[in-house]
């Protein structure tokens, strides 16, 4: 049972009470809109994720349940992303399907964009039914549509006159409504260059004709509207699709429900003009990456797309990162040495659940993780930490037959037998390790001894080194090794390996650590000890620290 205030749960019940309210026995339909206009950041899987939380919890509770994914394909070019050709530009104004794809293997700019998203849909289980605008308005589709829109001009330009004084941060120029001008919601492009630089001279109620100019000097119509390429101005887009699609709810970003947004508008828009409802919505908050800004911009260059957290991310822990928030709470991505973290909290979590431990709250929050109505996603068959294949691909440089040599003694009890069966999470590992880890804290182990360090030991170092090496191969496991290393110190002192730690101890462990960094891998610190030196091997260990059972 889930908890009171969870929120997928409640909308999914509002969901379904609202389409039966609406007509019985009908599918209800959520619905997220995307723009394909450069790439689609993580901010925008939050548009994705959050219908499909609520659509997924009803389809879980057997009911049916429609995800559609508007692409706003028919919208204008606005502007060139920043890491585009500027010669780009000169495609502005025109539908984004038809700027030509910047790598030339997809059918245009819009599809560019669409294709790695469609990609990671995929693999996060989310299913959604693609809709293209440019499809539906150029199959004429909304004519009827459009027609009653530009028949009721006059009205809509009351309603959007209304708001224009309490208008919210949303800048939106093209809805902006001259009282001393006839008002359009139509906006052509060009029947000569494609753009939308025009402007509407006329429309015949009766015969539906339109009429309009455009900045290239064409002078067109009148000819039917039926036959012209062009989209409702974006505030009453939105309301006509909401009327058209029977959208039950649509979730946006907490921009857009402030004052005189499109969502207030577009409330009176699809009652008044299209003779829908208004769906349910609810604001998001923003998704940020961890050292970069909270808030991701389409306009900002460089910020991170789902395929890029897939490639660190196991589908159901990045469906876990935003499904454990609540809608109103931010969502940062960490992309750095968090990531380890991360990880070891979802291993957790796993753990607990598995084991009947986890309170059932978090139990329901991970079942939304890791699987949807469809079935279970695929996960990594055995989890090792992400922190130690992270280390182990860092000291063997990606090396895999020495990976998997590591990762056999990793798991002594029950050995690995291939590398797939740590798999995708190595490959998570590696491509963080590529991409994440910052060069000073990569792990480069020494090619040959430190002579001149080995040279000054103490005889206390030579004794602690000399325990190390002696006890090594009969200790060669994670656990054993890590017993061991902390256990050297104690031993020193004449104490059993199992003695409670002091303070001294303390000092006197970090200071041998430091040693034996050093002596590794040439810094004070690294990926943990055991992990350094399983990865290591008995025989590169004996001859860096190796002069030492031999000399006294
Ligand atoms: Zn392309
Ligand atoms: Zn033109």
């Amino acid at each position: 049972m889930a908890p009171a205030e969870d929120w997928v749960n409640r909308w999914a019940g509002e969901v379904w009470t609202e389409s039966q309210r609406r007509q019985s026995g009908s599918t209800p339909t959520v619905a997220s809109g995307i723009s394909p206009s450069g790439p689609v950041h993580l901010g925008n899987l939050r548009e994705l994720m959050t219908p499909h939380l609520v659509g997924d919890e009803v389809r879980r509770q057997g009911r049916p349940c429609r995800h559609i994914l508007s692409w706003d394909d028919y919208d204008r070019f606005r502007r060139v992303p920043g890491g585009f050709p500027p010669e780009f530009a000169e495609y502005i104004g025109r539908p984004l399907t038809a700027v030509p794809d910047p790598c030339g293997e997809h059918a245009s700019w819009a599809e560019h964009f669409k294709e790695p998203l469609r990609d990671s849909l995929n693999l996060l289980g989310v299913r959604v039914v693609e809709i293209s605008q440019t499809q539906m308005y150029t199959s004429g589709a909304y004519t009827q549509q459009i027609i009653t829109a530009m028949r009721r001009r006059a009205d809509i330009a009351a309603v959007l006159a209304k708001y224009r004084t309490k208008r919210g941060a949303e800048a939106d120029d093209e809805d902006v409504v001259d009282r001393h001008a006839a008002y359009y919601p139509f906006k052509p492009y060009c029947a000569v260059d494609g753009r939308d630089t025009t402007a509407v001279t006329a429309f015949n109620d009766e015969t539906t004709e339109i009429s309009y100019t455009c900045d290239c000097g064409a002078r067109i119509g009148p000819v039917p509207i039926s036959e012209v390429a062009g989209k409702l101005v974006w505030k009453v887009d939105w309301p006509m699709r909401w009327a058209y699609e029977h959208v039950t709810l649509e979730p946006a970003g907490v921009d857009h429900s402030s004052p005189g947004s499109s969502y207030t508008v577009g409330g009176e828009l699809v009652t008044e003009i299209f003779g829908g409802e208004m769906p349910l919505h609810f604001g998001y908050a923003f998704v940020g990456t961890s050292g970069g800004s909270s808030k991701m911009s389409s306009s900002a260059g460089g910020a991170k797309t789902p395929s890029d957290a897939l490639e660190i991310f196991e589908a159901p822990l990045l469906r876990w990162l935003y499904a454990r928030r609540r809608p109103e709470q931010s969502i940062t991505l960490a992309f750095d040495q968090e990531v380890g973290r991360v990880y070891d909290e979802w291993d957790a979590l796993t753990r607990k659940v598995l084991d009947g431990k986890a309170d059932p709250g978090a139990a329901t929050i991970y079942a939304r993780a890791a699987g949807t109505a469809d079935g279970l996603l695929p996960v990594t068959p055995r989890p090792l930490p992400f922190r130690t294949l992270a280390s182990v691909v860092d000291i063997t440089a990606g090396d895999e037959s020495q990976i998997l040599r590591i990762v056999k003694d990793i798991t002594a009890e029950d050995t690995i037998a291939t590398l797939d069966e740590i798999r995708p999470r190595l490959d998570c590992a590696e491509a963080w390790v590529a991409e994440y880890l910052p060069e000073e804290d990569r792990t480069q182990v020494r090619r040959e001894p430190d002579s001149a360090r080995l040279a000054t030991l103490s005889e206390a170092e030579h004794h602690a080194l000399k325990l190390l090496v002696e006890n090594m191969a009969s200790n060669w496991t994670l656990d054993s090794l890590t017993t061991l290393l902390y256990g050297i110190p104690k031993l020193q002192r004449g104490l059993p390996v199992s003695a409670p730690p002091t303070d001294e101890l303390k000092v006197a462990q970090r200071t041998w650590f430091i040693l034996l960094y050093q002596l590794l891998i040439g810094k004070d610190t690294g990926p943990r000890l055991p992990t350094l030196l399983l990865a290591v091997g008995q025989d590169r260990i004996r001859s860096l620290l190796g002069a030492v059972s031999s000399a006294v």
